[in-house]
C-alpha cells in the first residue's frame, strides 16, 4: 500500500497544515525538520512521494533533492519529489526541477492544489 509522504520542511505551521491536510485523507506522513534529516529518513525508510521544502536551516532544497537522487538506494531515483517553493518568481521553481524534483508549488500552500499533485502520482488511500 503507497501511502507514506515524507514531508521535509522547517516550519511548524506548515507542518501542521499539511499533516492534517493529508491524514485527513488517509495518507500517513513522515516528518523532518531539516535537509540532512529528511534525507537520512527517505534512505532508510518506505517513502512513497516526498514533499520538500526549498528554504531549510541546514542544506537548502536542491542539495536535498540532488543527494536524494544520487542515493545508493535505487527507487530514491524515482520516488515523487514535489518542491515547495517560496520564491517562484526568482527562478526557485526552475532551480528545484533542474535538482531533480518532478513538480513545484508555490506558498503559501493551497490544500486543494495540495491534494491534486500528490494524488497525481499517489492515490489517496480513502477517497472513492
Ligand atoms: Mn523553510
Amino acid at each position: 500500500m503507497a501511502h507514506n509522504i515524507l514531508y521535509i520542511e522547517d516550519n511548524p505551521d506548515n507542518m501542521m497544515l499539511v499533516k492534517r491536510a493529508l491524514e485527513s485523507r488517509g495518507y500517513k506522513l513522515m516528518e523532518a525538520v531539516n535537509g540532512e534529516s529528511g534525507v537520512a529518513v527517505a534512505q532508510s525508510q518506505e517513502v512513497d512521494l516526498i514533499l520538500l521544502d526549498i528554504n531549510l536551516p541546514d542544506i537548502d532544497g536542491y542539495e536535498v533533492a540532488r543527494r536524494l537522487r544520487a542515493s545508493d538506494k535505487a527507487s530514491l531515483a524515482y520516488t515523487p519529489i514535489i518542491a515547495i517553493t517560496a520564491n517562484a518568481l526568482k527562478g526557485d521553481a526552475e532551480k528545484a526541477l533542474s535538482a531533480g524534483c518532478d513538480v513545484y508549488m508555490s506558498k503559501p500552500i493551497n490544500i486543494r492544489e495540495l491534494w491534486a499533485r500528490v494524488e497525481a502520482f499517489v492515490p489517496a488511500p480513502d477517497s472513492k
